[in-house]
This record gives structure tokens, sequence and C-alpha cells, in this order.
């Protein structure tokens, strides 16, 4: 006779089959099966269906497996898009604003030691020194100062430099400009035509370089798209540069110029890193979804 409990077993039964059963209703179902002949035919009736026929209907198991993959996907996914957002974020949050030179930009103070002090502006937030030895033979030391809007809410405090006594000459730099001199020994040259600081051009070198990269495998990929293990190599190969491309894009907007291109080449990869995952994820999304439904 079936009792109340049978009934619920046969309700479960589809479940317990595909392996897809809660632990505790797994362990209900075995247990009744122990004990109860009738739901035990059932079952195995079930289990011999499923083997004459492995090809009929959909696996609940597989669509459950694709599903959660979905999930995940678009999780890391979201992850990732906000993972490249706050890298971009941070790029233009700490991007330096340099101070050109003016009167009021810093004061300089001989120490009894010789060394030199440089109290720059309250506005000031952060500075260089580069320290070289020129072809006569004296140190110079290059100053640059600057502001970024991270700094201003972080509210850093003042900012001074402190040259060692052995710097022969002082140099106030700003991107674009003359260099100004600050204090020590004056070169000859001083005021008639004087050095001018360049940005450095690496980064556009760097991007170019990628551009030409993402359009040849581009083309080979087109080419070879037939060859499916080649096709799926190029495919990763090729966004590689294209990753880079945008991640320069992040960081840089359509600029290629730096004064401090280190900083800049290190946001540059870690967003071209993330945005490396997001192409992989959704192509595999698009592919998937472009599957036609069993
Ligand atoms: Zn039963």
């Amino acid at each position: 006779m079936m009792n109340l409990s049978c009934d619920v077993i046969r309700d479960l039964l589809p479940l317990y089959a595909e392996g897809i059963a809660s632990e505790a209703s797994t362990v209900l179902v075995s247990e009744h099966l122990k004990t109860c002949a009738d739901c035990r035919k059932q079952y195995e009736s079930m289990n011999v269906e499923s083997a004459k026929l492995p090809e009929s209907g959909i696996p609940l198991k597989k669509i459950r497996n694709e599903l959660r993959k979905k999930k995940t996907y678009a999780v890391i996914l979201a992850a990732a898009a906000v993972l490249a957002i706050l890298i971009t974020a941070f790029a233009y949050l700490s991007t330096s604003d340099y101070f050109p030179y003016t009167e009021n930009l810093l004061q300089v103070s001989e120490l009894a030691d010789g060394s030199v002090l440089i109290a720059f502006d309250d506005a000031v937030t952060g500075y260089s020194m580069e320290s070289y030895v020129d072809e006569d033979g004296f140190t110079q030391t290059d100053l640059m100062a600057w502001q970024t809007t991270l700094d201003q809410w972080r509210n850093k405090g003042p900012q001074t430099a402190r040259i060692p006594a052995d710097v022969d000459t002082i140099w106030y730099c700003t991107p674009g400009q003359e260099n100004q001199w600050i204090a020590g020994r004056q070169p000859d040259w001083y005021g008639s035509g004087g050095v001018i600081t360049l940005p450095r051009l690496f980064l556009n070198t760097y991007a170019l370089l990628s551009i030409i990269i993402a359009v040849l495998t581009g083309i080979l990929w087109i080419l070879l798209r037939k060859r499916e293990t080649a096709a799926r190599v190029l495919e990763k190969v090729f966004f590689l540069p294209v990753a880079y491309i945008i991640g320069h894009i992040c960081v840089k907007g359509f600029s290629g110029t730096s004064y401090s291109p280190a900083r800049d080449f290190f946001l540059i990869l870690l967003t071209a890193f993330v945005v490396y995952g997001l192409l992989l994820i959704a192509v595999g999304l698009l592919k998937q979804w472009g599957k036609p439904e069993h």
C-alpha cells in the first residue's frame, strides 16, 4: 500500500536518480528504498528507462551546471568591470599637475652643514629630486613639484626637500619649460637658451607596437579561423595587445606623453590585465549564448 511517505519519495526520485537531490533528501530516499519494495521497483524502472534512452530528455544536472557557470561568469565580469573602473579613477585622481616656477613656489635656506633645505608652497603635495653629474663633473639636482587630487584629499602636509652639501647646482624643472636655477653654482651658459625638460614618449611607442601586433594577429586570426586550435590560440594572443591599448586609453586617454612613465606604465599593465580577463570571459559568454538550445 502506498502511504504519504511513498508519495514524497516518488516526487524526489527523479532528482535522486540524477544525483542532484539535496543531501537530506538523498539520505531520506536511500533509507526508504532499503525498506520499500514498491519504490525500489519504481526507481529501478527509471534507471532502466534512462539506460535504454541515454539521449532522451535534457539532463537536469548539465543544465544546472551550465546555469551555475553562467552565473559565475556574470559575477566575475561585474567584479572585473568594477576593478577596471576603480583603476581608471585612481589613475585620473593620481595624475600629477606640475607647478611652473614662481617666486612663491619654494623657499631656499642653507643649513649649517652646507646642505640646502627647500620648503615648498602649501599647494605642493609631492616632489621629485633627481641628481646627476654633468659633463664638467659638477653634481646637478633637478627638482619637480606637483599636486594630485588624491593627495589633496589625503591632506598631505607641507613638503620639504633636503639637498646634500655635495650638490653643486639645484634646478627647478617644469615639463615643457626652461629649467630654473635655484641655488649653487651657475653654469656659464645659463640665461642663454637653457635646458628644457621634455616628457618621455616611450608609452607612445608601446601603444603603437600594440596596435601593430593587434592588427597582425587579427589578420592571421581571420585567415586561420577555420583551423580550430590555431584560431583559439590566435584569439587569445589578439586580445593581449587589445587589452594593452584599452588599458592605455583608460589611464592616459589618447595621449602618450608622460612625466611619470613608470607609474603610468604600471597602471596601464594593471588595467590591461583586468581588461584581458574581461575580454576572455565576455567571448566565452558570447560563445555560450550563441550556442543553439538543446
Ligand atoms: Zn515507498
